[in-house]
């Protein structure tokens, strides 16, 4: 890791090395703040006002470089040079592979805001971005390192037109990524089937844009070798595999082991330096089960985690969500799935079933993650219920008598999910927050 410091006083920039902790580097910057002669004076950039005393850092990490001005403004990059994220006048953005930048405000009204930038919004930013680098490579050509100074070359080579192109590419090869769980938005997603079996679940849109169909060794082996040209040298940045779609280990257990013998293929996995392994959505519970010898054979192949959207243990709520399967079913499969040497990730839904059947969500769902016996390594994830008024959901709702619940009782429940869930699950499992609009891949 090396990091480098800019300070501009009154007239001139001084430059500092931080990259080694040493007494040297130490010496290195008492001297230069000292000495006339490693003070570098050039005249102030467009973007950055010389009105004022300023710092800036360059961070290069092993898979990802930050330049931050003055620890208010930050951007960082991928190896490739992709721009990452932002942070701008107290706004965060990130930036998917897809080319999508989500913003993200907080202490607004609302709490957090959170939205997709429109084209223009998205065009203007990337061109700001743009006059930063050219800022921060000039500065970075006096006296940061020449891995940082190559890095921000890459990253100049992405001006709005190149990233607005890589929009296309990016869904020659990929359908959309819907969602994943929030400790995968790092993985890398190889799209092993499309869509989702089910497809009819009340609440659940996520695939409905797409037919559920499974890739052929062949086509799968292809999409690996276009997913691992387009991100380049970005890989470095994942840590693991995720199987998509929605139901990725539902496919027969012969074609399964021939698509995990590609990714082995392909990728150094479960060694140091390789990726963590392999995660994936499971949500059929039913005939399609595996076996545990067949979770067992998956484990063998670093399937780490599986990640099932329970939603609620209370079996009318379920119904009324149309999940495929029981409550029951999910428990049958949590256990079998753990049993085999696979942790999981369970996924509840705070706010399904509204007011009539708020308790009975809470308690069975409490119920169905304590008969589960999770254990450390194991997630429960509680994702606010997020439904538009013309969905199917709105009307099993009324049919059951039911309102959904106001914004203050919603996010009640949520803490009472996850607050329970810590309780019936113990200190090794975490429970944490699934927001879908935190989600950009
Ligand atoms: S099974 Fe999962 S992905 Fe499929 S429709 Fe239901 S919630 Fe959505």
């Amino acid at each position: 890791m090396a990091v480098f410091l800019a300070v501009l006083a009154s007239g001139g920039w001084r430059w500092l090395s931080l990259s080694k902790p040493t007494p040297t580097a130490s010496k290195r910057y008492e001297n230069c703040s000292r000495k006339e002669s490693l003070v570098i004076t050039i005249p102030a950039p467009r973007t950055i006002s010389a009105d004022r005393r300023r710092t800036l850092y360059f961070n290069a990490q092993r898979h990802f470089l930050t330049v931050s001005d003055d620890l208010h403004t930050t951007f960082s990059f991928d190896r490739e040079g992709r721009l990452l994220g932002a942070f701008l006048d107290g706004i965060n953005y990130r930036r998917g592979l897809c080319g999508d930048i989500l913003m993200k405000r907080v202490g607004v009204a609302e709490g957090k805001l959170r939205r997709m930038l429109t084209p223009d919004e998205r065009r203007q930013l990337l061109s700001l971005v743009g006059a930063h680098l050219v800022t921060f490579r000039e500065y970075a050509r006096h006296a940061a390192g020449v891995e940082v100074c190559a890095w921000l070359d890459r990253a100049l080579t992405w001006d709005v037109a190149r990233l607005e192109a890589e929009r296309e590419a990016f869904y020659s090869i990929y359908k959309p990524i819907s969602i994943l769980p929030p400790d995968q938005y790092l993985s890398l997603v190889l799209q092993a089937a499309e869509g989702c079996s089910w497809n009819r679940c009340t609440f659940c849109s996520l695939y409905r844009d797409r037919r559920f169909r499974i890739k052929s060794p062949a086509e799968f082996r292809h999409h690996v070798q276009q997913v691992k040209a387009f991100i380049g040298a970005g890989i470095s940045l994942r840590r693991s595999i995720f199987l998509g779609d929605a139901n990725a280990l539902i496919i027969p257990q012969p074609r399964l082991r021939e698509l995990l013998a590609i990714v082995h293929d392909e990728f150094p996995l479960g060694v140091p330096g390789g990726m963590k392994g392999v995660y994936a959505f499971l949500d059929i519970f039913g005939a399609e089960q595996k076996t545990r010898d067949e979770y067992r054979e998956m484990r063998d192949a670093q399937v780490k985690r599986v990640y099932l959207g329970l939603e609620s243990g209370d079996e009318q709520v379920f119904r009324l969500l149309n999940k495929p399967g029981s409550p029951a079913a999910c428990i049958e499969a949590v256990r079998t799935i753990k049993a085999a040497g696979i942790n999981v990730g369970i996924i509840l839904l705070a706010g399904a079933g509204g007011t009539r059947l708020a308790s009975a969500h809470v308690a069975r769902s409490l119920d169905a993650l304590a008969a589960m016996n999770l254990s450390d390594g194991d997630l429960v994830y509680v994702s606010p219920l997020i439904v538009s008024p013309d969905s199917p959901y709105m009307q099993s709702l009324r049919e059951a008598q039911s309102e959904p619940l106001d914004a203050a009782a919603a996010r009640k429940q949520l803490e009472r999910l996850k607050s329970g869930a810590r309780s019936v699950c113990g200190s090794g499992v975490k429970a944490a927050l699934y927001h879908l609009e935190e989600f950009i891949y």
